[in-house]
């Protein structure tokens, strides 16, 4: 059951429905929101109904109860930056780390363009063991330095478990890769952090299971979830990935939780990729998350697919005429 406080609850009135709730067999896990409000199992409706503080509740009929609970929309907090705060955020930046200088033009670039959150991967999931698999803790340092150098956020992936610590000393938002959507422990694992998490769509999850998926990550109390579509498999090897845009507006009417794209991955054509980050935007997307490389050619992962920075100076410049055009 969510059970919603009154606006004008007050800090003690909350912790006595906290105790009742308990007192009833339940532990109460509060919800993000501007209202008070809490997910109780297994308590009465006549035990709800008599806590004078309680305005409302529901009986929440879904199997993510957190992840499509009703009331205000979660805006995730990644250093000083926005997701869901009804702008378009832009995050950007190489596939892998691949030296000091390399993260260091990428994150410069960024800047100038006026972007705040730098992606890049140190810990790379790849399908083969042959393919280069990032080069870990340096990688992230680098990723660190460069973004501290040019005042930036960091996004970076975890893979493991016994990782996690290690990236919450390095970056401001743990990166799930769609690989892992369903790595249950990782899951649980980032869930007890406080670092909000980009959880990327499983390459054939439906959107039922990714929001299970999320409701992982809520459950254990990190409330600072964002979903990132990047595409599904398809029967079509002319694109890498057949970027779902419906699941934008799909996943507005499911949940709170703020949903950005990846047309990187998603399209994994480079030319694709500044068309569909528009078309992102244009379906309701809270941001999108593209790759870039200085010299895609030489890049070690992905490079068909990252743009130039002067592309990403045209990508940005084109999602903002999009965005200003539909706040309009
Ligand atoms: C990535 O964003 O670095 C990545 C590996 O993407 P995905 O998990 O979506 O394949
Ligand atoms: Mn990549």
């Amino acid at each position: 059951m969510i059970v919603v406080l009154r606006s004008d609850a007050t800090h003690d009135e909350a912790l006595a429905v906290e105790h009742a709730l308990r007192a009833a067999g339940s532990e109460p896990q509060r919800l993000a929101g501007e209202r008070i409000a809490y997910l109780a199992n297994g308590v009465s409706q006549d035990l709800v109904r008599a806590l004078p503080a309680v305005a409302e509740w529901f009986e929440s009929p879904a199997t993510h109860p957190m992840a499509s609970r009703p009331g205000p929309r979660t805006v995730v907090t990644v250093c000083e930056q926005h997701f869901g705060d009804g702008h378009v955020q832009i995050v950007a930046g190489p596939c892998a780390v691949e030296s000091p200088e390399q993260v260091d033009a990428v994150a410069s670039a960024c800047a100038a363009l006026g972007l705040r959150v730098l992606r890049g991967g140190a810990f790379k999931p790849r399908t083969s063991p042959y393919s280069f698999r990032g080069l870990g803790l340096d990688a992230m340092r680098w990723l660190r330095e460069a973004a501290n150098r040019h005042g930036l956020a960091v996004v970076t992936e975890v893979m493991e478990p016994s990782a996690v610590d290690a990236a919450c000393e390095l970056a401001d938002m743990l990166q799930v890769g769609s690989r892992n959507m369903q790595n249950f422990p990782l899951l649980a694992a980032v869930g007890r952090t406080r670092t909000p998490v980009l959880l990327k769509r499983g390459m054939s999850a439906t959107l039922e299971e990714w929001l299970l998926a999320a409701e992982y990550v809520l459950e254990g109390g990190n409330e600072q979830v964002v979903l990132c579509e990047r595409g599904v498999r398809s029967f079509d090897p002319a694109a890498r990935n057949l970027l779902d845009l419906a699941a934008v507006p799909l996943l507005r009417a499911r949940t709170h939780l703020p949903v950005i794209v990846d047309p990187s991955h998603g399209v994994g054509v480079r030319d694709a990729v500044i068309p569909m980050a528009c078309a992102a935007v244009a379906a309701g997307a809270d941001g999108v998350m593209v790759e870039v490389h200085p010299d895609p050619g030489s890049a070690r992962s992905d490079g068909f697919q990252a743009l130039t920075v002067p592309m990403l100076g045209e990508l940005v410049a084109r999602v903002r005429a999009i965005e200003r055009a539909m706040t309009k």
